[in-house]
Parts: structure tokens; C-alpha cells; sequence
């Protein structure tokens, strides 16, 4: 049996499971604003400024057949969430706090 504190604490863990949960949909749905090098990302094509973010693997078959896997890397890519264009970046990319 649980005790009634120990219900109590799990009920609140579940609220923010819950809360946080709704909040990552909700940055997922309208996406988040994002900085890359000091500079606010907005859309190339149509000024929008949210984004969802991805990650792509900057990979070609001549490196890895040349056994230069290490040259390989990460790429993070921001999808407009207007327009949908795509940008790259070979660096990561920081998230805009919203709360500023
Ligand atoms: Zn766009």
C-alpha cells in the first residue's frame, strides 16, 4: 500500500509529466526560435521565425570508403514551420530562451 503522502507526490510527479508533455507538443506544433552564430534564425524564404529542429548525418559513401568516417559529421537542420524550407547548419544551434 501506498501512503497517503507517497500518493499525494506521485500525483504532482504525474501533473508534470503531464504539464511537460502538453508543453513539448505545443513547441512541437507552432516550433521553437532558435540562435546560430549570435544571430536570431528566421526563415530565408519567408521571414517566419519558428522552426523544428532535426538532425542529418553529413555522411558520403567516398569518406566512409576511404575509411575517413571521422570526417563525417552532424548536421542540424531547421525546418521552417510555415513554409517548410529546410537550413542546414554544420554547427548546433541554440535554442532562443522564450521566457525572455
Ligand atoms: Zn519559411
Amino acid at each position: 500500500m501506498f501512503s497517503k503522502k507517497e500518493l499525494e507526490r506521485m500525483r504532482i510527479e504525474g501533473e508534470k509529466i503531464a504539464q511537460s508533455m502538453q508543453k513539448d507538443w505545443e513547441d512541437q506544433k507552432v516550433g521553437l526560435e532558435y540562435i546560430a552564430g549570435d544571430v536570431e534564425v528566421s526563415c530565408v524564404h519567408c521571414k517566419h521565425n519558428k522552426f523544428e529542429q532535426g538532425k542529418a548525418l553529413l555522411n558520403t559513401r567516398g569518406l566512409t570508403f576511404l575509411d575517413l568516417d571521422w570526417l563525417n559529421n552532424d548536421a542540424t537542420t531547421l525546418i521552417c514551420k510555415r513554409c517548410g524550407f529546410i537550413h542546414w547548419f554544420a554547427r548546433s544551434v541554440v535554442e532562443k530562451d522564450s521566457e525572455d
